[in-house]
């Protein structure tokens, strides 16, 4: 109520961290990203992948063997099925409103997929992402290159 009202999901007292190892994602693999989030999108389902870093960028997808398109489930199943590969730091989803939040599911989510997870929103631009810790808090990641 009154003009100061803001969307619940806004937190006036906490400003975007920087991940202690992660400084950002390299601008190709954004862009990877945001196509097949579109494709996936104009398919009817939501993008789901798992995130290289090589240092302290992000540099990598590892699609899923059917494509990402069963979503988060499957990245689960793939990592629990991976060797322990200490270059996977985190996950990719993607929403098919403009809606960049975390869900209840998707914190549970995060908590068990690595420690930088990337949201992607419609209509899946440079304005419409954003990152997250394991606790669902939001992070800052550099786009490089
Ligand atoms: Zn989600």
């Amino acid at each position: 109520m009154g003009w100061f009202k803001r969307a619940p999901e806004d937190d006036f007292n906490t400003l975007p961290k920087r991940h202690p190892k992660i400084r950002g994602i390299k601008r190709r693999t954004l862009d990877m990203i945001m196509e097949a989030s579109k494709d996936s999108y104009e398919n009817g389902h939501e993008f789901a992948a798992v995130l290289r870093a090589r240092k302290d960028v992000i540099h990598e997808l590892l699609m899923l063997p059917d494509g990402g398109n069963r979503g988060k489930t499957s990245v689960m199943v793939y990592l629990h099925m991976l060797p322990i590969d200490l270059s996977i730091v985190g996950s990719v989803h993607s929403h098919p409103s403009s809606n960049y939040y975390p869900s209840e599911a998707d914190l549970d989510f995060f908590g068990r997929a690595g420690s930088v997870n990337i949201i992607v929103a419609y209509p899946y631009n440079d304005r419409s992402w954003q990152a997250y810790n394991r606790s669902g808090e939001k992070i800052i990641l550099d786009v490089i290159g």
